[in-house]
């Protein structure tokens, strides 16, 4: 296990962050940007001075400095075994990729078994025709496969990805993707791995961590945390009002909804709350439907529900995720695939705050 707990107040910025997680498999830490995944990482890694609280992995504590501590205890980076690779590779130019590869090597204490790490990561990451490549002739991706397999050389108890894939390109990401998968499959090491994408976490994610405002929101493994997050929430401010239907229209990132007039006022800024069973999908655009609010979504993929017969579908709708309860059966039919277009019909939503009374529109 890895037990954390860390507290860090910067201004305008307040980070309590309390977590244990398995000691294998992907942790996937999801947010969006300035949430504090960043801070997280350099938490671990040792990095935020600042940082109060705890760190334990596996049978070793590198962090105990809780302020009643008198004599604490705060391991440097360099004595935690930790592999860390960032959004941009931090190659040597001037290096081949076995000069690279060999520098991670000179960080481990017990040179054999770490040549031997480095063997199989070589391997497990596709990398053995590059060696003698000055790294300025690799791809984007080739790039990051170098940098994780010179981590893995120092033989870490922990590999630390932060939005790996952020400055790849859509084709790179979706390979590197691959190889990570591979990683996470065919070597027994926990890894944590940032990220803004909902996609990149329902591939890799065994357990996930949903971050906002410096806390976590949710964790869990992540079919559990998926069902729990049943519900979406949208910030949206009134457009107009349709005084003669008794309607008003409120915008959010993403598109516009309709629904009965709760009497806030123009302008006024709320939050509507939409629920995984009140929306259903649809390939074409609905023509003859009595649902009013039906926006174009893409679908990032699904797992399964409670039931049998039930999958949650994952949809990106704007910057926001939404969620569809479907049956099996239904999405079998539709013959979905990620990436692909669909409509989403949402046959209610409720106000959040302003006015409680779940509207049907
Ligand atoms: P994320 O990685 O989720 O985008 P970060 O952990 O990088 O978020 O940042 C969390 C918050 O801390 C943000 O409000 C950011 O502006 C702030 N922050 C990050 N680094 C520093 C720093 N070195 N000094 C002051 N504030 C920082
Ligand atoms: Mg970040």
């Amino acid at each position: 296990m890895i037990d954390l707990h860390f507290e860090l107040q910067r201004p305008d910025f307040d980070f309590q962050v309390e977590l244990s997680l398995p000691a294998s498999g992907v942790t996937v830490v999801l947010g969006p940007s300035g949430s504090g995944k960043s801070t997280l990482m350099r938490c671990l890694a040792g990095l935020e001075r600042q940082a109060r609280g705890r760190l334990v992995v596996g049978s070793e504590t590198w962090q105990d400095n809780p302020p009643q501590r008198k004599q604490p205890i705060f391991l440097p980076p360099w004595q935690r075994a930790i592999g860390y690779v960032f959004q941009e590779a931090s190659l040597f130019d001037h290096l081949s990729v076995q000069g690279n590869l060999n520098f991670g090597l000179k960080r481990t204490r017990q040179p054999a078994a770490g040549l031997a790490a480095l063997s199989q990561a070589i391997d497990i990451l596709g990398i053995g025709h590059l060696l003698k490549r000055s790294v300025q002739t690799l791809s984007g991706g080739e790039r990051q496969r170098v940098a994780i397999a010179r981590a893995l050389a120092t033989r870490p108890q922990l590999l630390l990805l932060d939005e790996p894939l952020a400055a790849l390109d859509e084709s790179r990401r979706e390979e590197l993707l691959g190889w990570l998968e591979r990683l996470r499959d065919e070597w027994t090491l926990p890894m944590v791995y940032v990220t803004h994408s909902l996609a990149e976490a329902t591939r890799l994610a065994t357990t996930l961590v949903l971050m906002s405002e410096g806390k976590v929101r949710r964790a869990g493994p992540i079919a559990e945390v998926l069902q729990q997050e049943g519900e979406t929430l949208l910030n949206a401010q009134v457009l107009s009002k349709d005084p003669a239907w008794h309607l008003m229209t409120l915008g959010f990132q993403g598109g516009d909804l309709v629904l009965p007039d709760s009497g806030l006022p123009l302008g006024s800024r709320t939050r509507v709350r939409i629920l995984a069973r009140d929306v259903s999908l649809s390939r074409g655009a609905p023509q003859d439907s009595s649902v009013q609010n039906h926006w174009p979504c893409v679908v990032l993929g699904w797992s399964a529900g409670a039931h049998p017969a039930q999958v949650q579908v994952l949809l990106q709708l704007g910057e926001q995720t939404l969620q569809a309860h479907i049956t099996a059966r239904a999405l079998d039919q539709l013959q979905l695939k990620p990436g692909e277009s669909v409509w989403a019909l949402v046959k209610a939503v409720s106000l959040v705050g302003g006015s409680s009374h779940p509207a049907s529109a």
